[in-house]
């Protein structure tokens, strides 16, 4: 099983992703973890990465592009893989879809959208600040998340419905009552 995870930020993909990678056996990519791991390791990609991510806007696709196709040639990748937060631009889309066909590899089975309406995410993303303290969860840099999602991220629902492999999930209610949504859709 290849698939992508979509939703606006706060709308519960970590904790959602990580159940349909249980469900599947299958490793979950975060493109957003990758490089606040780049962050934190002071790797120099990661150095160019943190004035984006502390903004709120996307790090360059380049960068992005060029993590994930390292990452899903690994072994444990092989069989499938749940990407999370990637493809964020069309252009990401466009070039995910190229680098599988020319790795060889099976194009994707599914792209799950997990929606949210926008009054409740920015409560959420607060409540979640306070707990885990990412630099990135300020009030204002998280409304230029949901700014840069609104703009660039939300064509990809088009995106992936013209490729018919759109399945979409309301993402309100209890973290079970979304959980048995999520396995309703799979
Ligand atoms: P969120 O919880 O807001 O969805 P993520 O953890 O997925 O955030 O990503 C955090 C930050 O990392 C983003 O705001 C962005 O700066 C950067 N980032 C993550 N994935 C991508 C991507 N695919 N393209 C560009 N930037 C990305």
């Amino acid at each position: 099983m290849r698939l992508i995870f979509m939703g606006p930020p706060g709308a519960g993909k970590g904790t959602q992703s990580a159940f349909v990678c249980t469900e599947y056996q299958i490793p979950g990519i975060s493109t957003g973890e990758m490089l606040r791991d780049a962050v934190a390791k002071n790797i120099p990609l990661g150095l160019k990465a943190k004035e984006y991510m502390d903004q709120g806007t996307l790090v360059p696709d380049e960068v992005v592009i060029g993590l994930v196709k390292d990452r899903i040639q690994q072994e444990d990748a092989l069989k499938g893989y749940l990407l999370d937060g990637f493809p964020r631009t069309v252009e990401q889309a466009d070039a995910l879809k190229k680098m599988l066909s020319e790795l060889n590899e099976a194009p994707l089975d599914m792209a799950l959208n997990l929606a949210v309406p926008p009054e409740l995410l920015v409560e959420r993303l607060l409540i979640r600040a306070q707990k885990e303290g990412r630099s990135d969860d300020t009030e204002e840099v998280i409304r230029t998340r949901i700014e840069t999602y609104n703009q660039k991220t939300l064509p990809l629902l088009d995106y992936y419905r013209k490729e018919g492999i759109l399945r979409e999930v309301n993402g309100t209610g209890s973290l079970e009552e979304v959980q048995s949504k999520v396995k309703e859709s799979l």
